[in-house]
């Protein structure tokens, strides 16, 4: 995996080094890019996005397409990197990573030429008072994009793609958790014309240093944390940036839920990815009447899972992220939840340097709870349960912050209520987590989960600047408002704002009348 990005003669920052979280073993070094470099490859990046950008969105299409075949060749070495750098079990890394990235860039390939097309608002109003209009999804220019380490193929490619599309040039940081992957979307991106998509290897000093190049757009997927000295760091040139921030997810169980489905549903939902997702549910609200036998449905699910290696469910990924799942569970049982499955003790002993955590589940009051007020981004899942609809979406909105949410229940005019009244970017019926992996849906936050949009037309358009072109015409006239304001231009001001504002018909026809009055000198008076 070894790759030099220094050039010879300078000093180097540290190297990056990547672990098996399963093993503990060491898998290999990438040479990070210096910061003080990022400027000149955003500046290079700069000098050839003019010519990516004059490319139709078709050509520019067919070119992805040549990306999306490159992994297709490549498969078996992307997906054997991201399970060992990750812990993840093959068919994650496959089903998570890989397969909604392609599906991704397929589905983005065909729609991107439709929804760059300009647009012409206004069509009858516009031309009917002189002004024509069309809008162009024009590209902002270089964005930078910086990914995290859990899904670390699909979410580089994620942030990417929609930008490339519509006529960016991108420069992306991978996270320093997972190199080996950063360098395998390297080997991939090498399908697109010198210079249209660079990969630059580093820490939090590299991400920094390419926020302050400045990018002229920044797509960022991360923690809350680091959103906000990102938000804080692109102010200082006025950098739009996308934010896909991290989420508590609430998944709220009515007393009428399918509990085989239910019980299916949140099992995935929680644990996939060792529960390390964005979109994972971290807060399941679950009706008073049916708590009893959906924890003993679910704990008797879990038994069955494998965390084996090759398994069901991987270790967790770095150190830090499995400290913050013990703690929340220490926590929690100081303030009297209940373990009804694993814990901090269970699972298999990391003495080797890996980074098993056992699934656990826990019932507990909830809001006084570490794990309500930060995201554990663990294998935890906190049941509480509720006395009815109302207390659950009082609580999944206050209690945390939603990325996405769930809702289960056989009454599809119920589950469509409660989703209405429920805070987040997505929410899902009768399923979770699934939502970031369908390219045609926005996918983004609210509030602290977020803002912005991937995926979709809004993912796209998240990537252009609407420029309007207004024409003069179809007739090409002179404007009532223009110089000088003389008496029939006042009158005529004043009828047009009249019109438009009188409540009564008869007012409406007055005006008019003066308007049809007051127009024609109006313009004979102009310059
Ligand atoms: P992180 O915020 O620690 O790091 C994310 C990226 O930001 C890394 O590449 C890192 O090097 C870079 N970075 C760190 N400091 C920086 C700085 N000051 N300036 C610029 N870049 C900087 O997040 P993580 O631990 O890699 O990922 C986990 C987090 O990501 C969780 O909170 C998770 O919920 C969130 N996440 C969100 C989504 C989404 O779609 N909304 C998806 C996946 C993960």
């Amino acid at each position: 995996m070894a790759r030099t990005t220094t050039r010879p003669g300078v000093s180097k920052p540290a190297t990056l080094r990547s672990t098996n979280p399963q093993t503990g073993e060491a898998l290999g070094e990438v040479n990070p890019s210096r910061p003080e470099e990022i400027r000149g490859v955003v500046d290079a990046a700069r000098k050839v996005q003019p010519e990516w950008a004059a490319i139709s969105a078709r050509g520019r299409a067919r070119h992805l397409r040549g990306v999306r075949h490159a992994i297709y060749r490549h498969l078996d070495e992307i997906v054997e990197t991201i399970t060992q750098e990750c812990g993840k079990p093959h068919s994650e890394a496959l089903s998570h990573d890989v397969m909604p990235a392609v599906l991704g860039l397929q589905y983005m390939e065909g729609m991107a030429p439709k929804w760059l097309r300009p647009d012409r608002p206004g069509a009858i109003v516009g031309p009917a008072i002189g002004l024509s209009s069309r809008v162009e999804y024009r590209p902002f220019g270089v964005v930078g994009c910086i990914a995290p380490w859990n899904y670390p193929f699909f979410l580089s490619l994620m942030g990417m793609v929609p930008a490339l599309l519509a006529g960016n040039t991108v420069v992306l940081k991978p996270s320093e958790v997972t190199p080996g992957v950063g360098e395998r979307i390297r080997e991939v991106l090498e399908s697109l014309p010198a210079g249209v998509a660079t990969v630059v290897q580093g820490a939090a000093e590299v991400g920094a240093a390419l926020v302050d190049a400045p990018c002229d757009k920044v797509s960022f997927i991360g923690s809350a944390a680091t959103g906000q000295r990102i938000a804080t760091a692109a102010a200082k040139h006025l950098t739009p940036v996308v934010m896909e921030l991290g989420g508590q997810d609430a998944a709220i169980v009515c007393d009428d839920a399918d509990l085989d489905l239910a019980t299916s549903g949140l099992l995935w939902g929680a644990f996939l990815n060792a529960g390390q997702a964005c979109t994972a549910v971290e807060r399941a609200y679950v009706a008073e009447p049916i708590a009893d036998e959906f924890e003993r449905e679910l704990s008797a699910k879990l038994a069955r899972l494998k965390q084996d290696g090759r398994g069901d469910i991987g270790s967790m990924t770095t150190p830090a992220q499995l400290e913050t799942f013990k703690r929340h569970i220490t926590d929690a049982v100081a303030k009297g939840a209940r373990v009804v499955a694993g814990g901090t003790d269970a699972g298999k002993a990391n003495s080797d340097g890996s980074l098993w955590a056992y699934p656990t589940i826990i019932e507990g009051r909830g809001e006084d709870m570490e794990a309500f007020r930060e995201e554990t981004f663990g294998p935890l899942l906190p049941i509480v349960r509720v006395r009815d609809d109302d207390e659950a979406i009082r609580r999944s909105n206050e209690e945390g912050f939603n990325l996405s949410a769930s809702v289960w229940s056989d009454d599809p005019n119920r589950a469509k209520r409660i989703a209405s009244e429920v805070r987040s970017g997505t929410v899902t019926i009768n399923c979770h987590a699934e939502a970031a992996g369908a390219p045609w849906a926005p996918w983004g936050g609210v509030g602290k989960s977020g803002y912005g949009r991937l995926n979709g037309v809004y993912g796209i358009r998240e990537f252009t600047v609407p420029t309007h072109v207004g024409t003069n015409g179809p007739v090409t006239l002179k404007r009532i408002f223009w110089y000088p304001y003389g008496e029939a231009t006042s009158t005529a001001l004043r009828a047009v704002t009249e019109l438009a504002s009188a409540p009564v018909m008869g007012d409406r026809l007055r005006a008019a009348r003066r308007l049809a009055g007051s127009a024609r000198r109006a313009f004979k008076e102009k310059l």
